[in-house]
């Protein structure tokens, strides 16, 4: 019971970060959630010398050392203290649904939680459900995360017969808005590979994810009093509908899934005389990302030629890359484990490619290998989310799992 406890306590605290506000981390209430854990961890039985708490940057680290003769790669559990912005984390108040019967859910303020829109509820009859009152995340991402780490931890702490590597926990802040890594301590940290535990449904397993640039295309035209215009106005508004009409509507984030890349369309603003285009560009593939990086440049090079006197610039830089060529190549076996690991729980692993970032992926680029394994949430960042009680529990247990693999092999 005691991960569905902490679970429970870390949702109160609200740790919403922030687009706006330009600070490390970017909202207070982190360092609030960051203060519990150091105590919980002093609590438990980690020993001060063993914490590292930034507390400049709100990232905590945590060591319980090996007990083992032999050399056991260190492993490493990490996860989020933020939740998104995208909806309120303020005074969560939980509904448990016992023994779910398949039907809707009525989470309250008029939303309902239905199979209907929500289909894989249907996987979850016969378990009991932790769900929001329909007006605040839950924020099991990523706190379900964080109480299912300090619940292995734990396991190991009263479990000193049982042989174990270093097993090294980090909580991070921001995740939510991009800049979770920005000052992750790779040393404080201590680890030889790693998971993010900040995935969905129980099994899932990722580690591969999108290559990721974004384009910012500037278009100068000429504006002429529109009486006057015939043969003189250049509408850089107008340049701009072409630019975007040259990408196929199959290249979009609304019409494609799994492992097919986009152009995405963010903001566009403007006037006669100019015009910004910015579009995020995402691609699995390294070949097809770096492809569509360079279509955008030439489609900007061919407008500008049919448009004597228009001006088009397309700054375009990479944001961050598929950890797939990080893990697959040298580090397999960090996968291999989990999913070993996996079915030794009856857990069926689902490899899922993310279509988006993760700390993991960042941290795999800086020298730490990290895919990313399931939390056992759905419904991210909305009114709608929820996790069972039941798959807080094997996660929890998938931990343990994890850490005892890297002590077998
Ligand atoms: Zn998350």
């Amino acid at each position: 019971m005691r991960a569905i406890e902490r679970f429970l306590h870390y949702i109160t605290v609200d740790t919403a970060s922030s687009e706006e506000s330009g600070k490390h981390p970017s909202t207070s209430g982190q360092f609030d959630l960051a203060r519990v854990l150091v105590m919980d961890l002093l609590r438990m039985g980690i020993s001060a010398g063993d914490i590292t708490y930034d507390e400049e940057h709100c990232y905590v680290y945590a060591r319980l050392k090996g007990n083992s003769e032999r050399d056991i790669p260190a492993v490493g559990f990490i996860s989020h203290l933020d939740t998104s912005p995208e909806a309120s984390g303020k005074n969560v108040r939980t509904q448990f649904v016992y023994d779910y019967d398949g039907g809707e859910i009525e989470l309250g303020n008029g939303k309902m939680l239905s199979p209907s829109v929500f289909p894989e509820l249907l996987l979850y009859k016969g378990q009991t459900l932790i769900t929001t009152d329909g007006q605040t995340l839950l924020g099991a991402d990523d706190k379900a995360g964080i109480a299912e780490i300090m619940s292995m931890l734990e396991y190991f702490i009263e479990n000193p017969d049982i042989e174990h590597g270093d097993i090294c926990v980090a909580f991070t802040p921001d995740e939510e808005i991009g800049e979770g890594t920005e000052f992750f301590d790779l040393k404080a940290f201590g680890a030889d590979v790693a998971y993010t535990v900040d995935g969905g449904i129980l099994g899932e397993i990722s580690y591969e994810n999108f290559n990721a640039a974004s384009a910012k295309i500037t278009i100068k035209g000429c504006n002429v009093h529109p009486g006057e215009a015939k043969d003189k106005m250049i509408n850089s508004q107008r340049i701009a509908f072409e630019i975007d009409g040259a990408i196929p509507a199959a290249e979009r984030p609304e019409t494609t899934c799994d492992r097919e890349g986009f152009f995405h369309l963010c903001s566009i603003s403007g006037d006669v005389s100019q015009t910004t285009m910015k579009y995020i560009i995402r691609d699995h593939d390294k070949n097809l990302f770096e492809e569509k990086k360079e279509r955008i440049r030439k489609i900007c090079e061919k407008t500008m030629a049919a448009h004597p006197g228009c001006g088009i610039t397309a700054d375009i830089s990479d944001t961050y890359y598929n950890m797939i060529e990080k893990i697959i190549p040298d580090n397999k076996h960090i996968v291999d484990i989990c999913k070993r690991a996996m079915k030794k729980d009856g857990i069926e692993p689902l490899d899922v490619p993310v279509r988006g970032g993760t700390d993991g992926a960042m941290l795999s680029f800086k020298g730490l290998p990290c895919p990313n394994i399931c939390a056992g949430g759905h419904n991210f960042h909305g009114v709608y989310e929820y996790i069972s009680v039941e798959s807080i529990e094997k996660i929890t247990k998938l931990l343990s799992g994890i850490v005892l693999e890297f002590a077998d092999r």
